[in-house]
Parts: C-alpha cells; structure tokens; sequence
C-alpha cells in the first residue's frame, strides 16, 4: 500500500507563505492531480512530499511510514522537474542506466530494466542518441524513463507538459494515462491547466494559496463545486458568473427572464453569484424549459473549429455559450438568438463568502 497522506504542511520564505495548511491524500495506486495556478504552492508540495523542503509544520506519511523528516533517497519516491534534466553528455541508455548502476544493480539487470522501460515509452530508437539530437516529446519521454526506471512506488509530476507544444502536450495526456495503467504506479500530478488534471486525474484537489480548497472526481468539481473559486478553475471556457441577489425567499428574478427562478436556502435580498456554465446555455428548443428561455445578441464570435465560442449580451448581463461550428456559422455578430438554459444548472453560490448555496429549480407557477 503506497498510500500518501500530507497533512498541514506549512512552508515559509520569509514573509511569503508557501503553504499555508496543505492536506490531502492520494490512495494507493491512485492518478491525482492538484490544479492551482501559478504561485499557488504546487511546486512546492511535490518538493516537500519528496524532503527537499525545511517544513515549518505539518507530516507527511507515505506506506504507511511518517516520512517528515526522512531523507530524500529513502523514500521510494521520484519526481519529474517542469524543466526535466538529462545529462546532455550521456547517450540516453546511458542516462537510464545512471540511476541503477548507482543504485547499486548490476550491469544485466540494469540493461534489462533499460530496455523495458525504453519499449514502455517508445523511445528504444533513440537509446543510442545524445539527449539533444532527440525532438520535445522523446527528451520528454526520456525524462519520464529516467525517472520510472527505479521503479518508484510513487512519482511526482510537476508541470511535466508546459514546455511542449499543444499537439504533444495532447499526445503525452493520453501517454500518461497509458503509463499509469500498466505501470500501477502512484501518481501526483501539479498543472495548472483543468484540461490535464480533468482529463488524466481519478481525483483532483484544487490549490489555492497555499491549501487544498477542495478535492473530488473531476465530475463532482464540474457539477457540483465548493465554491465560485473552484467554479472557476474548473471547465473551459470558464463559467460564467452573474451578480444579483434573491427577489424573495428561495427565489431569483433575472432581467432577461420573464419568469423567477426558484433556488433553495437563499433569503429574501441575499446578495448572490450565479454560475452558468457556457456548454449549459443552448439555443432555445433543445430542452431547455420555457421559463429560463431568452433572447441574446451576439457580441462576438470565436471559432475554435469543432466549436465556437459565442459572447451574448442579454439585457445588463454578459455571457458567453459554446456551440457546434457548423450551427454557430448560420448566426453571425449583431443578430439576436432565443437561448435557454436547465434551471437545475444554475450554479448558486453566496456573493460575499463565494460558498455553494445549490442549484437553481424550475419554480412553480
Ligand atoms: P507553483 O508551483 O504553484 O507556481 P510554488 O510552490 O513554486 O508555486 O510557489 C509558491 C509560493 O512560494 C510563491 O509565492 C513563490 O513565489 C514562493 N516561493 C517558492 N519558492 C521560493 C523560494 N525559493 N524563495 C522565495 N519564495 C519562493
Ligand atoms: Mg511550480
């Protein structure tokens, strides 16, 4: 059992506060993945979770072991840097094989290991090659051999894909996943891109300032999220958000609807966030209920080819809605559209503590 729990790690640099109160546990076995953005103590939680951080606070438990204050070798852990080292004088059989030899295996076992981890990563053609000669993805590839080659029973990703272009970075999700299926490995994976930690982790922990702010399936945190922070991190493009405030008790009056919203839990005056999210807003008639149907001009349009992204203005509010290409290309900017959303996907959350209050309903009339 790899089972990694950190607990209230703390890190200062002077006045700056790295970590505030950072928890979380990753089961073993499990691909997890912490989303923050830059400056949110990613970094920094890999390099404590591996020892090479001086902790004001906080444990880190790993197998079973409180590894706090273990050495760095010791602990069956290894990590992969956002700008990934290769000895660029060693060919990269050779830079596989350093590792092990000074691990102390053999020199057969060694080039046995080698040549199991080359054909896992695909990279074998290139084991004779200066790490220089190789493209992005393979001295990427290469990074990841070295660092699975001991066979750690857990490894740390930090950024591993930010430096390369968006055609691999695609490749390499799809890689990781495969990688993580048939090595069984433990993983803890920083990005701060959603599109990686939705797409590759089985759990995700949301980062902000220094502490987990909440941790589920990537579903839970799309459908169902903590808070307006986590909303927003969370699905591309972002949500939208609209500031406003309960017209009476458990009920909502938007200035583009003709029809109040119910919502539960909120009181009379509240001030209030809504959240809608663009894939939530469709043209009217494909489900959506009459009372949360409206009209909306089109402000802009960005196609991205499959899809396109449409801004809206409907009365004082803003938004923007995703629509397939081949339907956006039959609107163009100026003209005005009748769209609807599901009330149940109404996001409600309190304006001033950011809080999930619920979702919206169909109100009864
Ligand atoms: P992330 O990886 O999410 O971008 P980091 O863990 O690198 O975030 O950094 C968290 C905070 O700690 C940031 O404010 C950063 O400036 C600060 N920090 C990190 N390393 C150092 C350092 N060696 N000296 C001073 N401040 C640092
Ligand atoms: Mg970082």
């Amino acid at each position: 059992m790899s089972d990694l729990k950190v607990q209230n790690l703390r890190r200062e640099y002077g006045p700056v506060v790295a970590l505030e109160d950072m928890t979380f546990d990753v089961q073993a076995g499990e691909f997890f993945c912490l989303l923050g953005p830059s400056s949110s103590g990613k970094t920094t939680t890999l390099r404590a979770i591996s020892g090479l951080e001086d902790l004001a606070g906080g444990s880190v438990h790993f197998a079973g072991q409180d590894v706090t204050h273990a050495p760095v070798q010791g602990r069956g852990m290894s990590m992969i840097f956002q700008t990934f080292a290769l000895y660029p004088h060693l060919t990269v059989r050779a830079n596989f094989e350093h590792p092990l030899l000074r691990a102390g295996l053999s020199s057969a076992d060694a080039k046995k290991r080698v040549n199991e981890v080359a054909e896992l990563l695909r990279v074998t053609h290139t084991l004779d090659r200066k790490p220089s000669t190789l493209s992005g993805g393979e001295q990427q590839r290469v990074a990841i051999g070295r660092a699975i080659v001991r066979q750690p029973k857990l490894l740390l990703l930090d950024e591993p894909l930010t430096n390369l272009d968006a055609k691999l970075r695609h490749d390499m999700r799809a890689e990781f996943k495969r990688l993580h299926r048939e090595l069984g490995m433990t993983m803890l994976y920083a990005t701060p891109d959603q599109l990686e930690a939705l797409t590759m982790g089985q759990r995700v922990g949301v980062i902000r300032d220094g502490r987990v702010v909440a941790i589920g399936t990537p579903r839970d945190l799309y459908e169902k999220p903590a808070d307006r922070y986590v909303a927003q991190m969370v699905g591309s493009p972002p949500i939208n958000f609209l500031d406003t405030q309960a017209s009476a008790d458990n009920q909502i009056e938007l200035s583009f609807l003709g029809l109040p919203v119910a919502a539960q839990g909120i009181a009379s005056g509240q001030p209030i966030t809504l959240g809608l999210r663009p894939h939530d807003i469709a043209l009217a008639g494909g489900g959506s209920s009459r009372a949360t149907r409206f009209k909306a001009k089109i402000h802009l349009t960005e196609p991205l080819g499959d899809v396109t992204i449409i801004d809206v203005a409907a009365q004082d509010a803003t938004m923007k809605m995703v629509l397939r290409e081949e339907v956006a290309a039959k609107y163009s900017v100026g003209e005005e559209i009748e769209i609807g959303f599901d009330p149940h996907d109404l996001h409600v959350f309190d304006r001033s503590s950011g809080a999930r209050l619920g979702n919206g309903e169909a109100a009864s009339v």
